[in-house]
């Protein structure tokens, strides 16, 4: 071996280590969170066009914004705007938007126009204009006011961003602008895409939360795609191996194998969501959860880095598509809350996920809870059983689920076996085995009725569990959650008041194993997929048990409801309808009311026969897939040979509403 040799092989070994640390979690976020300025310099007429946006600095002064040696973008004060070019089917809940959170902006046309002060701009692989010409005056205290507000974002912050974009995609273009003036402004632009969003406070009990910020998201598209395309992921977690522990009251510990499928390849790290920090009660300190350990499959301990609401993790190599990669998280923490202090907890964001969106996993595990409260979990039980103090359940779950949901309480259950299907009640509190029965039976006569138009129920087993609450239901895979009212539906006036329709809320809340569950929906523009069509399947149920009665009702609520809300948003904008402080249910009014009554049209167009024959094959096409609104259109008009994009582009995408008699 020469000496030439072994120093390119020396040479060679610096270059992989200094590779190896430019994708490190934890030095990327120390990297990011202390950022510094460079000189100062005065500036004017600096114009930066990206997408939508277009930011000018007419006046004022500007430095390098520098993260250790990167510089990764500049920091401005002075006389500054921006001018955002909203598209027209946006436009309205733009407006809405900006009514809400009272901004005083003005649209003209459809373009956004703001007045700014100061203006953190960072960018990767987008080019910001050069900083030349005589030295400015000191910029620092300005830039740590800036910083001091956007920190307190809770929604989304310019960290995580940065790692995720290095660790995933370090060629692709980002922008992130906080924008600050009369009004706090957001600008995000990356690979997916482009958003701009206003911050707003909470007036919370807690004074000293009220400096937290939340964005109010004024317009937003994708990049890259059309509205119609389903977001793209970058990795799917597509299976989950856990056991829980919770010990005493509050402290849950908890470790998680996920198997993640990465779509792409070259992908250095990935970033979850993970909760970190929550205020079950406002006016109660924080809870925490807090990652011990992330090990790869041979047990090797990888780099991560951790913030609100977030975790981003090394991976030991760069990710080849769809060779999947298993990943162990350490998970402890206080997050286990007891509504009203009552003896039931209901856990769903305790695992790292990719979103709602980026998980499809299939799950087994082990959960112990301290006696006498008895947990459950979807899918099949293994096993249950007691260990000293503990009471256990081992179960799997076979179909893929996009929450893997654990809860555990003072409960009772009931539960029959027909053929390969089992049904369990469980009951709050008290024995309650004659209503637990009666729902047990009643939800074999509605699967019945459901696997006629939608097809074999996805599973073998369902768990339905009391919430000692009123008035809602929530059903992720292989699990029923419903309030008091299901099972004691003559018990006090509450309960009476709540128990009109509570049939049908059940009805929707099982439809939920086929919508949302078996066929997901692929991001908040088309969460109708999961809750319209689980509301519309429980109209068609009530009209089979009980006549034409119940359907015309909800149809006259739904009317009422979309009459309401419509003019707001069209339905795929409704989640981000933001109003600070105030409790609105224009997102209800438009998802679950005007969803429907399109449904309601859609079926009274092509007839019954036909309906049902779709959302049978809907079903069946999309089963254990991402269903969209582009291919509701394309089934409709392959199997009626009409046009329905048309429909779609004015009731859907639009705010007109349909006229259904
Ligand atoms: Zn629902």
């Amino acid at each position: 071996v020469t000496s030439m040799t072994r120093m390119a092989a020396a040479a060679g070994l610096l270059l992989l280590c200094s590779a190896a640390l430019a994708q490190d979690a934890t030095a990327l976020l120390n990297r990011y969170e202390h950022l510094t300025l460079g000189a100062p310099v005065a500036v004017s007429n600096l114009s930066i066009a990206n997408g939508a946006m277009k930011i000018s600095l007419a006046e004022g002064q500007a430095a390098p914004v520098k993260a250790g040696d990167e510089v990764i973008g500049l920091f401005f004060k002075g006389s500054g705007s921006f001018d955002y070019a909203a598209d027209a089917v946006e436009l309205p809940i733009a407006k809405t938007n900006l009514r809400n959170t009272k901004s005083k902006v003005t649209v003209s046309g459809s373009t956004i126009h703001v007045n700014f002060n100061d203006a953190l701009i960072a960018a990767k692989n987008v080019k910001l204009p050069e900083l030349t010409g005589a030295a400015g005056g000191a910029l620092d205290e300005a830039f740590a006011e800036n910083r001091k507000v956007f920190d307190n974002d809770r929604s989304s912050h310019l960290v995580p961003r940065m790692i995720e974009q290095q660790l995933a995609a370090p060629a692709t273009p980002l922008v992130r602008a906080d924008l600050r003036g009369d009004e706090e402004w957001v600008y995000t632009a990356d690979r997916e895409d482009e958003r701009l969003a206003r911050l707003y406070t909470i007036d919370f009990e807690d004074r000293a939360r009220r400096v937290e910020r939340y964005e109010a998201d004024i317009a937003a598209r994708p990049v890259g795609r059309t509205r119609n395309d389903p977001r793209p992921h970058d990795a799917l977690i597509t299976n989950i191996d856990y056991t829980l522990v919770a010990a005493e009251d509050r402290d849950v510990t908890a470790t998680v194998a996920e198997t993640i499928v990465p779509r792409v390849d070259g992908m250095h790290g990935l970033t979850f969501a993970l909760v970190s920090k929550l205020y079950p009660e406002d006016g109660k300190p924080a809870r925490h959860y807090d990652v011990k350990s992330v090990t790869t499959a041979d047990g090797a301990a990888v780099p991560f880095a951790r913030g609100d609401g977030w975790l981003s993790v090394t991976l030991p190599q760069p990710t080849s598509a769809a060779v999947p990669v298993k990943l162990t998280f350490s998970l402890a923490g206080d997050i286990i809350f007891r509504p009203s202090r009552d003896n039931y907890w209901l856990l769903e964001d305790w695992y790292p996920s990719l979103g709602l969106y980026g998980v499809a996993a299939t799950a087994h595990g082990v959960v112990k809870v301290k006696a006498p409260f008895v947990p459950m979990a979807g899918g099949k039980t293994i096993a249950r059983k007691t260990e000293g103090d503990y009471n256990v359940v081992e179960s799997r779950l076979d179909e893929p689920t996009l929450i893997v949901a654990i809860t555990a309480g003072k409960y009772w259950s009931e539960e029959e076996t027909r053929g390969n299907r089992t049904i369990r009640a469980s009951s709050y509190g008290q024995k309650n085995p004659r209503a637990a029965k009666k729902l047990v039976a009643l939800a074999f006569d509605m699967i019945g009725y459901y696997e006629y138009f939608l097809g074999p129920f996805p599973l073998d087993e369902l768990n339905i569990v009391e919430m000692n609450d009123f008035g809602w239901g929530h059903s992720p895979a292989g699990m029923i959650f419903i309030t008091s009212e299901a099972f004691q539906p003559l018990l006090g006036d509450e309960n009476q008041e709540y128990s009109k329709g509570v049939n049908q809320r059940f009805a929707h809340e099982i439809a939920h194993q086929y919508w949302g569950n078996a066929v997901r929906w692929s991001g908040p523009e088309e969460e109708w997929i999961c809750e319209a069509f689980a509301e519309y399947s429980s109209a068609l149920l009530m009209k089979k048990f009980k006549g034409d009665g119940p359907y015309s009702d909800l149809l006259a609520h739904w009317k009422a409801d979309a009459r309401e809300s419509g003019a707001l948003a069209p339905i795929p904008f409704a989640n981000r309808i933001v109003t600070p402080n105030n409790v609105d249910w224009n997102r209800y009014k438009l998802i679950y009311g005007k969803g429907p009554l399109l449904l309601a049209a859609l079926n009274k167009q092509v007839g019954d026969e036909t309906f049902l024959t779709f959302l049978k094959s809907y079903q069946k096409s999309f089963h254990n897939k991402v269903g969209t609104t582009r291919d509701v259109a394309g089934l409709l008009g392959f199997m009626t040979k009409k046009d329905f994009k048309p429909f779609f582009e004015q009731y859907y995408w639009g705010t007109d509403i349909p006229d259904v008699k």
